[in-house]
């Protein structure tokens, strides 16, 4: 029993052959196909008689940069001008299949030879069933609370975990929504996972909160409004960046936000440059001078609070510490997406005046200086000790050599963040591998590609399968033994070719 077939459901392997049906072997279901189909995740069919991985493995040509230290390596000659080089190649997981259950090399291992440097690539694809995708939204909006249920189609998906600067996080599948709940909850979760890693749109709601539509690369839609902007910091923070820009054009700003609204007579921003005091009120807790916490409760108003008149969060102006009639007010939000401005009457009420010329220029500041909202997915999963021991015979030398920056893992040819402590346990960004590169398997899990690439005489140290090396070559031409078709892609451009990385790391 492996690691997989111990918590499914699965049927004994029985023969490879019943009657006209194959049996595939590359993960637990172990379904038994038909001549000319394909079993139930679709990446293997019975065609010819034999199982056959039905994508075809990619591989993909990096482009020649100019420039820097990454020009033509000697022997490849003069460049024809094709800003493709087809001698940048690598060979990568996608479509490359899986060794499972792993007491067998890894689909391809891949020799490259780089200035003098002989490299091994081990490709494989891996069966993630503890994996989970952590999205990032960004919006000032109130979406959830912090622990509130995620779900797609009903089912629970993940939950809302801490807020970061100007987004929104989301914390996806995991082995509890994956194999922890019922069957339903288990393929919901597997198949919105999967949709969110090859960039597809998902629609998401939050318990007491918001239905979102989360695509990466893409802005969120939530609660069925576009999110255009992510905002330019905390209204405090904004108060900083642009007290010096609203001096001498009117006499008080207040920057409306869920987490810390600003007053910039209060403020140290406007101490330092002798902002007048107007004996303003805001009805919040302050914290320290200009700086206010809790105006509001979250929601989906001016700055990310439930305010839809700004004035609800002001009190009784102070006649003695500088409040006056004809005094002028600036109200705006944290995007410049909200903005208002007022005068005080003859009984110290702010009233809303049309928006004075002189303040859109700062106000389109604000605007001009947010970045564009958008949602970002990063895969998260850890390379357990089964898809190790299709890189060696010895599975933990593997985690101590990438431990060690001796060897660089990439998912798709895409770099990936290796979390520090035990074990291989890695983030992409999704939005930097090749579209659909992510499969599944009903157990449920996900299936990803990924790519060990370290130095020949270092993968022999640590017990690789050295009789299973081939050249990039003969990969090729040959393929491996689900006889798949063989495709080249050109890289995505902000990828470096990943045997360069290594060999910088081989250098450093
Ligand atoms: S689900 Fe896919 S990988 Fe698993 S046995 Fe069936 S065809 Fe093979």
């Amino acid at each position: 029993m492996s690691e997989l077939s111990e918590r499914f459901e699965t049927h004994e392997p029985g023969e490879a052959r019943a009657g006209e049906k194959l049996r595939c072997d590359a993960c637990p279901v172990m379904c038994y196909i038909a001549e000319g189909r394909t079993g139930a995740c679709d990446r293997y069919g019975n065609f010819g008689g034999r199982i056959v991985r039905s994508d075809p493995v990619t591989i993909l040509e990096h482009r020649v940069e100019t420039g820097g230290e990454l020009v033509s390596f000697a022997g490849e000659g003069e460049w024809d001008g094709n800003p493709v080089n087809p001698t940048r190649r690598f060979v990568t997981g996608i479509g490359s299949g899986t060794t499972y259950p792993d007491f067998k090399p890894a689909p391809f291992i891949v020799a490259q030879e780089v200035e003098g440097v002989d490299l091994v690539t081990v490709v494989t694809e891996g069966i993630f069933s503890y994996c989970g995708v952590k999205v990032k939204i960004d919006t000032d909006r109130h979406i959830g609370s912090e622990t509130a249920i995620v779900r797609a189609q009903g089912e629970p998906v993940g939950h809302v975990t801490t807020a970061e600067y100007g987004s929104q996080m989301l914390s996806l599948g995991g082995v509890r929504h994956l194999t922890g709940g019922s069957k339903s909850e288990g393929r919901v979760t597997c198949d919105t996972m999967l949709a969110l890693c090859n960039k597809q749109a998902v629609e998401l709601t939050i318990d007491d909160g918001s239905t979102i539509i989360v695509q990466a690369g893409q802005p969120p839609v939530i609660d069925g409004t576009v999110e255009h902007r992510m905002r330019v910091g905390c209204g405090s923070a904004t108060i900083g960046m642009f007290a010096t820009q609203w001096q001498g054009l009117v006499d008080e700003v207040v920057v409306v936000d869920d987490h810390i609204t600003g007053v910039v007579s209060e403020h140290q921003a406007g101490k330092v440059i002798d902002w007048a005091e107007t004996g303003i009120k805001i009805l919040g807790r302050r914290s320290t001078p200009g700086r206010y916490f809790k105006v509001s409760e979250p929601g989906l108003g001016w700055g990310g609070t439930t305010i839809a008149d700004p004035l609800e969060i002001l009190g009784p102006w102070n006649p003695k510490k500088g409040a006056r009639p004809g005094l002028s007010l600036l109200m705006v939000s944290t995007t410049g997406e909200q903005f208002a401005y007022y005068e005080l009457d003859d009984a110290l009420t702010p009233v809303a005046k049309p928006f004075p010329d002189r303040l859109r220029k700062s106000v389109d500041l604000i605007e001009d200086n947010c970045e564009p909202a958008l949602c970002t997915v990063l895969f998260m999963g850890g390379a357990g000790g089964s898809l190790r021991a299709g890189v060696t015979e010895n599975p933990v030398n593997l985690t101590r050599s990438v431990q060690r920056l001796q060897t660089y893992v990439t998912c798709g040819g895409a770099p990936v963040y290796v979390w520090p402590g035990g074990g291989i346990t890695l983030m992409v960004d999704v939005m930097r591998l090749p579209d659909n590169a992510f499969g599944y398997v009903p157990t449920p899990a996900l299936v990803a590609p990924i790519e060990f690439t370290l130095r020949r005489d270092h993968y022999e140290q640590l017990g690789g399968y050295a009789s299973a090396v081939r050249s990039v070559d003969d990969v090729l031409a040959e393929g491996g033994e689900y006889f798949n078709p063989r495709e080249a892609k050109p890289a995505p451009d902000a990828n470096p070719w990943p045997l360069s990385q290594q060999l910088r790391r081989e250098r450093g």
